[in-house]
């Protein structure tokens, strides 16, 4: 069998790259060794979202990720729940209340690129209203915004079922463990004992681009983070999202109510290399249980089950709390000598419609085609998305600088919430913005 591009890989990004390619008109199979969307897809926190903790040390990929996130909310409404997150703060907490109010205000630039809605401050009163149970000692109030929870793992199914309605061939449950050669260059890939002949191989294995690339002796820079998720069966232990700040102080965790259980999370830490070997360690456990349990004194014990995945950051230097999540499509015959051979890596899954763009835009341009992809005017269902705002894109050389500065991508955000913040206590001396009870959060978010 021979096809224009084989795709490594069912997550949401290859299914994502199934279905350009395949509404571009190119000949296109995809392999999955296990479920379309099973691995880190599945692992995730479920969000659609900017990232509103990028807002400290890299503000493009909040901007970018608002971007595409508003074309899958276009384009996969029906699988989204808008989520209203509350985020308490308490005396002591690390971040006081104009701090978050701040980030919030920022983040309420990029929420329309993205359908999300402008942020509130609360009351202690209206927080311990909207979320039953949660501890009111030292409270002194909350910031409540809004982010899109997805069912992660049927995002993939469906990009795929997409894919497949425009021609795309699937072979799941099928693990491609040899690339074919001749001679330098890569011509596919042999998955279940079928040889999958292609014009060019595009490696959207996830954390395990690393380990499809060397088999064909090319490399794929990534730096692996795991993050465990702890579960709670019943779909709402609160009745909206939460972001808390965690009993280390420096990092936060979601409480995300869904019809998957209520999900406490994510941990992030360094490795393994390998993802196969990813585990959830009994301190990750420990720590989401006391970082909920601190809010909540009367939270259910035990969790029913935990979930881990490694996150496929690029490969870059600095702290691990000030990763980027900026994603790069590598074509190995520039980098590695390896002509046929294309890999896309890093990213979120809320940018996975346009990784999936540029992976194609890549494998396009090696095959003298000049088809542009149409997967933000088409919904997942075929029908036209209709008229979208042109909101601007980051600047490309800007991101793709300061991604390997990471001192200077900090201080790059940080300038932005300086002057914001001067702006924001300007505002608060002259005595705007009320804090909101519980019915305006309604009204808000409903
Ligand atoms: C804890 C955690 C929380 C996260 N939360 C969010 C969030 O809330 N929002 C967000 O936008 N992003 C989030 N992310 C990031 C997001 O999950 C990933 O960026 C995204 O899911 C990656 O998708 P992928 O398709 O690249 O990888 P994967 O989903 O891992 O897909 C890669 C696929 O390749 C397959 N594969 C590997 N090797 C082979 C082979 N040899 N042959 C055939 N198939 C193969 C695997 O089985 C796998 O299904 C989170 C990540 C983690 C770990």
């Amino acid at each position: 069998m021979s096809y224009d591009l084989l795709i490594v890989g069912g997550g949401v990004t290859g299914a994502g790259a199934a279905r350009d390619a395949a509404l571009r008109g190119l000949k296109v199979a995809l392999v999955e060794r296990g479920e379309p969307g099973g691995a880190t897809t599945a692992a995730s926190t479920h969000l659609i979202h900017g990232g509103v903790r990028y807002l400290l040390y890299d503000r493009l990929t909040t901007h970018a990720t608002c971007w595409d996130s508003g074309h899958i909310v276009r384009t996969a409404g029906d699988l989204l729940r808008r989520l209203p997150i509350v985020w308490p703060v308490y005396r002591g907490h690390s971040r006081g209340l104009e701090t978050v109010e701040t980030l919030l205000e920022e983040y309420d630039r990029f929420q329309p690129m993205k359908y999300g809605r402008a942020h509130l401050r609360l009351t202690p009163e209206a927080c311990a209203r909207i979320v039953p149970g949660l501890s009111t000692q030292g409270l002194l109030g909350g910031l409540a915004f809004d982010e899109w929870w997805v069912d992660a793992k049927a995002l993939a199914e469906r990009t795929l079922d997409s894919a497949r309605r425009a021609g795309a061939q699937a072979f799941v449950g099928e693990n491609a463990d040899e690339l074919l050669r001749e001679g330098a260059r890569v011509v596919g890939a042999r998955a279940g004992g079928r040889q999958l002949r292609a014009r060019i191989t595009l490696n959207a294995a996830g954390p395990w681009a690393g380990r499809v690339a060397r088999l064909a002796g090319a490399e794929v820079p990534l730096r692996l983070m795991k993050g465990t998720h702890l579960i709670w069966k019943d779909p709402a232990l609160t009745p909206v999202g939460l972001l808390l700040e965690a009993v280390d102080r420096g990092r936060y965790v979601f409480v995300v109510p869904s019809p998957l259980g209520t999900w406490v999370g994510p941990t992030d830490l360094p490795g393994p290399d390998d993802p196969d070997l990813a585990r959830t360690a009994p301190e990750e456990i420990d720590y989401l249980d006391r970082s909920v349990r601190r809010y909540f004194p009367a939270w259910p014990k035990p969790h029913d089950a935990t979930i881990v995945g490694s996150r496929p950051l690029l490969g870059q230097p600095g702290a691990e709390k000030l990763l980027s999540r900026d994603f790069e499509v590598f074509d190995h015959e520039n980098r590695d000598g390896v002509p046929g051979l294309i890999t896309v890596a890093g990213g979120k899954m809320s940018d996975y419609r346009v990784m999936a763009e540029a992976a194609v835009d890549a494998a396009c341009a090696r095959l003298g085609l000049t088809a542009r992809s149409t997967t933000a005017q088409t919904t997942l269902d075929g029908l036209p998305v209709g008229s979208i705002p042109d909101w601007p894109k980051p600047s490309a050389a800007l991101k793709h600088f300061l991604r390997e500065r990471p001192r200077l991508r900090e201080l790059h955000a940080l300038a932005h919430l300086g002057a914001a913040f001067a702006g924001h206590l300007a505002r608060r001396a002259r005595g705007a913005s009320a804090a909101a009870d519980a019915d305006e959060f309604r009204r808000r978010y409903a």
